[in-house]
């Protein structure tokens, strides 16, 4: 079986069990099952794939077919230029968020007083680890409910800082006493009905991580009511949220004091991030 063979097969195994980007996913997970990249892959299609190789390549694609996501299944994840460990213990960092990340930089860099930052419900510690990748002198620090994703956001430290910033397990801001210049978060925020339809289709990211009530908004509004505690004067907050619930959120931000607040889209052109200060 040749590597041209072994794509065009698994292209079309995909396609039938309806994932959306079949001949993508056969290439990434022939890639990962080679142990080799995507570009060397496409440069070697007359090569032939040992039969053991070809065997670990079609336990992959029974993986991918029954619902498990590539990312899972490489236990990678690039964000922001970095390649993340995950796995079910946190949600995938998605494109959308890296919005979340330049936004937080533009502002960053036009304040150079703005030192500290926190990374509230951080998961995988994408957010907070980009960040102060892209700005070492800044002061980064995390936290999350979940010590599983405590886990995992360590991992992810060592690898791509090479030292472990300071992590908190917090409620959102419970047992949280520091202030902060700037807060970040992008917490759960699908509705209760989203998140049963991922459920029914046996979706794997953690429930935890998605799921905030009725209308989405149960973690959003408890940030933004406890989040002036937590920040140094004229300290900012940033949130992730879904374009519907934005509208809302702006004006809570208004009712509660907030000032200057900006929402920004995202890649897609979808309303995906407010800002504002206190
Ligand atoms: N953006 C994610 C999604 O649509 C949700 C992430 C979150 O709830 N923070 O699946």
């Amino acid at each position: 079986m040749t590597v041209k063979d072994a794509l065009r097969k698994a292209t079309s195994v995909l396609y039938y069990a309806e994932v959306e980007t079949p001949y993508l996913d056969a290439c990434v997970l022939l890639a990962h099952t080679l142990n080799t990249t995507k570009e060397k892959l496409f440069s070697s299609f007359e090569q032939e794939i040992s039969a053991p190789a070809y065997k670990r390549f079609e336990r992959v694609l029974d993986r991918r077919c029954s619902g498990k996501p590539v990312s899972y299944i490489r236990r990678r994840k690039e964000f922001y230029g970095l390649e993340f460990f995950v796995d079910e213990r946190v949600l995938v960092p998605r494109p959308d968020t890296e919005t979340l990340i330049e936004t937080i930089s533009i502002v960053l860099r036009s304040d150079p007083s703005l030192t500290t930052v926190h990374d509230l419900m951080t998961g995988s510690g994408c957010i907070a680890i980009a960040l102060q990748h892209l700005f070492p002198e800044l002061s980064v620090s995390a936290s999350d409910i979940s010590k599983q994703a405590a886990q995992v956001f360590s991992l992810n430290c060592r690898r791509l800082l090479g030292r472990l910033l300071p992590f908190y397990h917090a409620d959102v801001f419970k047992g949280l006493t520091s202030a902060y210049d700037v807060i970040v978060s992008n917490p759960p925020y699908l509705t209760d009905s989203e998140v049963d339809n991922l459920k029914k289709i046996g979706w794997p990211e953690p429930e935890q991580a998605l799921r905030a009530g009725p209308d989405g908004l149960d973690y959003l509004k408890a940030i933004i009511r406890s989040a002036p505690q937590h920040l140094n004067p004229g300290g900012y907050l940033f949130l992730e949220a879904a374009s519907p619930q934005l509208k809302i959120l702006e004006d809570f931000m208004k009712k509660l004091n907030y000032i200057n607040s900006t929402v920004v889209k995202d890649l897609a052109g979808r309303e995906r991030v407010i800002y504002a200060r206190i």
